[in-house]
């Protein structure tokens, strides 16, 4: 503690990053300053009131310091430090797979709109962010109803030699084939941005014009064409709700806290309509409100999102001015983090405040059912604990071949994605199906770490087996294990009337025969969504795995075939089927494929098939 109050003593009086460890010299906290020395004398000296402060300095053994030039290039550190080192007592913002984002690259030929969950400073537009896979599907249904661009990938766009069916029920106008001129298929692009920036009015008003002219030149195709295009942006626009007459772009953040529970709701408004909403994970933190909406705003925005032209909050943070400059740097334009106290902004916040308010109610009651769900599973297999964290493993291999494991995490009954593990199997190499779930399990908690509550198999009496005696190996005795069966019983000859079912059984140690659940529905229904997303997990990379196995060792016996020819190879032909059955003219049209390089790859590929 003496070295501690040193360090306190001596901190560095510039601005920078302060990094709290624990007696196990974990970081259980960063922080930032404009004044380190001043910022830690007020945790240890008693002039910081924040309520979080004495049950931090409690744990805290050791300090860091680290200097930076100015307070935003603290925020930057602090953000990167975040999220190295994932402090116990800071709010970690989880890669969220659900942000999702609409890109088009217009210096394409014939650009296409694409999904995507990072945004890059590549010259492309992207427009969102959208708060759900489901949203973002309903935007793009809309665009390709009304705005019939390609939607294939650019490899398929580049090798078909016939349209696909998205021209046969007129989705596309297949620039494939050349069946419509660049100028023409710009003209739809351009009115699909407008449309996607919110510009519905403007853009009706040009097709308008053009339905009129093609009236005029009795042109009653194409007028009928653009009057029911004009009829679909309308009805689309009708849906967005216009919520402000500014036509600004902001993001709305409503807090709701209850304890140390806080739920952030963001609404996103896009040229005065709200184009998507977003509920953030519920934080559990003692941290001041406007500092854990601080924290989460800075690691938000460092996800790669938009940022808009004004953040408006609920209360004033404390770094306001510091996040304010670092955001403009970021859009390379004036941002503005605004307390609405009167107007259109205010009813945005009370709007995205009892959204924030609804989603905590929402997730207090899902954690209530599932908790009622653990207590049935706890009582119904006399588990030790209750399992509020479940670890499941699969297995999936083709006679021993591409074998790969698979892990996944169910917190309080819920998935949780950035704890899922994949396993390429290192030892065996036959059809050894026990062996390869030891190796998993080994692997998995020959640390010791973060062991959950209850551990479930994929797999009947003889995968339990191994997973008891790898518990018990490792002296976790104490952690509550099953196995979890599908029981396939066969179909009686000619008997198609008879019903024919699957049931699971699970095993359980020292008990000799499996248990049913169908009493306990509920129950059985979270071991099967677990075991059910182990197998989807494993039996997905297995895929991987597999295909990238194939290609590499048959291609790895042609000499002077690396990694760029190797994909070079693979964009041209797409299969691999396709190369080896291509002709040495063929493959020397491939990109960085010589006639050298042809010549060995047919060789290789004709000599296989004589052989
Ligand atoms: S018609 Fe051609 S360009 Fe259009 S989606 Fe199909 S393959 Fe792609």
């Amino acid at each position: 503690m003496d070295l501690l109050r040193e360090k306190i003593k001596n901190a560095p009086d510039c601005p920078g990053v302060y990094l709290m460890k624990d007696r196990d010299d974990r970081v259980i906290y960063v922080g930032k300053a404009k004044n380190l020395r001043a910022r830690a004398r007020s945790y240890f000296g008693g002039t910081d009131s924040r309520k979080m402060i004495p049950f931090l300095v409690s744990r805290i053994k050791d300090v860091e310091f680290i200097i930076t030039d100015t307070e935003k290039e603290a925020l930057i550190l602090e953000n990167n430090l975040i999220k190295k080192h994932r402090p116990k007592y800071n709010i970690n913002l989880r890669d969220d797979k659900n942000f999702y984002s609409i890109r088009i690259d217009t210096k394409e030929d014939f650009p296409r709109f694409q999904l995507v969950r990072r945004v890059k400073k590549d010259g492309a537009k992207y427009f969102g962010p959208y708060s759900s896979g489901a949203s973002v599907k309903e935007t793009f249904r809309y665009l390709h109803r009304i705005f019939p661009l390609r939607t294939c990938r650019d490899l398929e766009f580049k090798t078909r030699k016939r349209p696909c069916v998205e021209f046969q029920i007129k989705r596309c106008l297949a620039p494939c084939c050349g069946l419509v001129t660049d100028k023409e298929y710009r003209k739809i692009v351009a009115g699909a941005i407008l449309f996607m920036e919110g510009r519905g009015g403007k853009l009706i008003r040009q097709l308008r014009s053009r339905m009129d002219k093609a009236a005029e030149a009795l042109d009653f195709e194409e007028a009928a064409r653009i009057r029911d295009k004009v009829g679909a942006i309308e009805t689309t626009l009708e849906k967005q709700r216009i919520v402000s007459a500014s036509f600004k772009d902001r993001d709305v953040f409503g807090l709701h806290r209850e304890d140390d529970r806080i739920q952030v709701y963001a609404v996103h408004v896009r040229k005065g309509a709200i184009i998507g909403q977003r509920k953030f994970p519920l934080m559990k933190t003692r941290m001041e409100s406007s500092e854990a909406l601080s924290s989460l705003l800075k690691q938000y925005y460092n996800t790669g999102v938009t940022v808009p032209g004004e953040v408006i909050l609920p209360e004033y943070m404390e770094d306001a001015r510091v996040v304010e400059q670092w955001l403009t740097e970021k859009k390379e334009g004036k941002v503005l983090l605004i307390v609405p106290r009167r107007g259109d902004k205010k009813a945005l916040l009370a709007m995205a405040l009892s959204n924030a308010e609804n989603a905590q109610r929402a997730e207090e009651k899902l954690e209530a059912d599932n908790e009622e769900v653990l207590e049935g599973l706890a009582k119904c297999l006399l588990l030790k604990k209750m399992p509020r964290r479940i670890e499941c493993f699969d297995i999936s291999n083709i006679s021993g071949k591409y074998a790969v494991g698979s892990l996944v995490f169910f917190n309080q009954g819920v998935p949780e994605k950035s704890c899922y593990r994949r396993f390429r199997i290192k030892t065996k190499e036959d059809a050894d199906d026990y062996g390869m779930m030891r190796e998993v399990l080994e692997r998995r908690y020959g640390g010791k770490k973060d062991i959950p509550d209850l551990i479930v198999v994929d797999g009947g009496r003889g995968q339990l087996g191994v997973a008891l005696s790898v518990l018990h190996g490792l002296g976790l005795e104490e952690v509550d294990a099953i196995g979890l069966a599908k029981e396939s019983r066969a179909r009686p000859a000619g008997g198609l009337s008879t019903i024919y079912r699957d049931r699971d059984r699970v095993y359980l140690p020292n008990r000799k025969n499996p248990l049913y659940l169908s009493k306990h529905p509920q129950a059985l229904f979270l071991l099967q969504r677990v075991r059910d997303e182990a197998h989807r997990f494993a039996v997905t990379y297995h895929r991987k795995v597999k295909e990238k196995e194939d290609f590499r060792s048959l291609l790895d016996d042609i000499p002077g075939i690396g990694k760029a020819r190797k994909r070079a190879l693979l964009t041209h032909f797409l299969e691999m089927d396709k190369i080896a059955s291509a002709s040495r003219e063929k493959l020397e049209e491939v990109p960085g494929i010589g006639k050298d390089a042809a010549d060995r790859i047919f060789e290789y590929f004709h000599a296989q098939s004589k052989s």
